[in-house]
């Protein structure tokens, strides 16, 4: 393919992702395709002779539409979002055309650099404390992680490194003893996501899930009362992850108390804001992160709710040697002069070894949305959830689960799990709208998050409205 051909066929897939958007609504929120569908429709091998890309995109309706959920559809209510924007979509395209692999400083030195100006933007931007930033007189420096998971097992490593050398400088080569690894003990909520059950078992170290509050926080005593428990058993208790809105409810752990604990403790404290974190550029939100200041380090998805597509996590640490020393590689083919000096060689932050000019979307998104028109947007998305709050309060054959919290509704039907099992059944085999249940001990309930940029009020009536009118179908049929 030339360049002329490119230009149409790029200008072709701007205007069927343009129409794309604007006309989301029409379509069926949840594929209805069975499994398997795809092979049905495509030939068994690869062509031999290369085809024409308006045959390519003559098969986007063919081929791929039917299989695809909609996650922008603004009737989609599961999960958490994820993000979708046009300048977002724009900088993944520069991405590509340069597309560097920013492992050392030398191999794009913009990829690198932009990034830590972006992470640095990105910190004030919540009023992070200065010591995670890069900018600032500390060691501390921000790096682009695909995802979540791979922020909380990257600090995970982090402090393991840490305690271990505490081992070693306290009884000198002890610390790859047999048996001392098998005594690191970390800790997280019981309501943490799963990415942190597995990065204790990627990582091979216990991860005790400490009881929450009934109100779904974890805060500092449970905490304690674990790792003394655990120090007086003769465990290593040296990791812990506070979440700030969890997925379940988006509740959010006493990250004041809980910072406190892991100081007397010397414990490594991570906080995973994965979805809520892109509310603290609202400084009203801001006091759901109170101590923030006593934490090891800190991510959040500018990929689910501050509009940079996927894969964007954005995560600081306040000593980032204790991840790149240890775990560093540094063959020759990667040696530059530049080496250890004021820029990072990202490779050594991250467990992939390959990275791609991901910075570049943030530039994008901060710069064309600015931080008002972002704060703008979380507030609306916040102010959509409450009005759907409002709605299920209003029919008393509903309860809350607990109050909204951010973009999340949590609800049922008042009465057994099995009414409420059977009535998301229902909603999501009606399929105008789409939502996923979630469980917390052992209560069932229904999730609705705000998901699309798309949502306007008129949607969360529609919605409230589908779960009204299916749950009147259902309580009429066992009365
Ligand atoms: C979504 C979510 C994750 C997982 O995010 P990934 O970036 O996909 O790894 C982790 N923690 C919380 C609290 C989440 O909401």
């Amino acid at each position: 393919m030339d360049s002329s051909e490119f230009k149409e066929f790029s200008k072709s897939m701007a205007d069927f992702i343009a129409n794309y958007l604007d006309n989301i609504r029409q379509r069926h929120v949840l594929s209805t395709v069975e499994p398997g569908y795809i092979r049905n429709l495509l030939p068994v091998a690869a062509p031999e002779e290369g085809e024409k890309w308006q045959a390519v995109m003559d098969d986007l309706e063919k081929v791929i539409m039917p299989g695809v959920t909609h996650w922008h559809h603004p009737q989609f209510h599961a999960y958490f979002p994820t993000a979708n924007s046009y300048p977002a979509i724009v900088a993944d395209m520069l991405s590509g055309a340069i597309a560097c692999l920013g492992f050392s400083w030398i191999t794009s030195p913009a990829c690198t650099e932009l990034e830590m100006v972006m992470l640095d933007w990105l910190g004030k931007m919540i009023d992070l404390p200065a010591d995670f930033l890069s900018g600032s007189n500390g060691n501390g420096g921000g790096v682009i992680q695909g995802t979540a998971s791979e922020a909380t097992l990257v600090a995970l490593l982090g402090a393991k490194a840490k305690v271990l050398k505490k081992i070693d400088e306290l009884t000198p080569n002890t610390s790859n003893d047999e048996g001392v690894a098998a005594k690191l003990v970390a800790y997280c909520s019981e309501h943490a996501h799963s990415s942190v059950e597995r990065a204790g078992l990627l990582s091979g170290v216990i991860m005790r899930a400490v009881p929450a509050e009934d109100d779904y926080r974890l805060r500092g005593d449970a905490l304690r009362a674990f790792i003394r428990e655990d120090k007086q058993a003769g465990l290593i208790p040296f990791f812990a992850v506070a979440t700030l809105g969890t997925t379940n409810c988006c509740a959010f752990d006493d990250l004041d108390e809980i910072g406190t604990v892991c100081r007397d403790e010397d414990v490594w404290l991570h906080v995973d804001a994965a979805y809520a974190g892109s509310a603290f550029i609202c400084p009203e939100f801001r006091p759901l992160m109170k101590g923030v200041e006593k934490a090891d380090s800190f991510n959040f998805n500018p990929h689910k709710w501050m509009l940079v597509n996927f894969d964007c996590a954005a995560m600081w640490l306040k000593e980032p040697s204790y991840v790149v020393k240890p775990y560093g590689v540094d063959a020759a083919y990667l040696k530059h002069n530049h080496q250890g000096t004021i820029v990072p060689d990202f490779r050594n932050w991250q467990i992939p070894f390959g990275r791609r000019f991901r910075s570049l979307k943030l530039w994008f998104v901060l710069r064309i949305y600015g931080v008002k028109g972002l704060q703008a947007y979380i507030r609306k998305q916040v102010a959509l959830a409450k009005q759907f709050e409002g709605l299920v309060l209003q029919d008393s054959r509903f309860e809350l689960v607990c109050p909204a919290s951010m973009g999340l509704v949590c609800f049922g039907l008042k009465g057994r799990n099995e009414l409420n099992e059977i009535l998301l059944k229902k909603i999501n085999s009606h399929g105008r709208i789409y939502m996923v249940p979630s469980q917390i001990r052992d209560k069932y309930f229904l999730r609705m998050a705000v998901c699309s940029r798309f949502c306007q009020p008129a949607d969360m009536e529609l919605a409230f409205h589908e779960v009204a009118l299916l749950a009147t179908e259902l309580l009429n049929i066992l009365s």
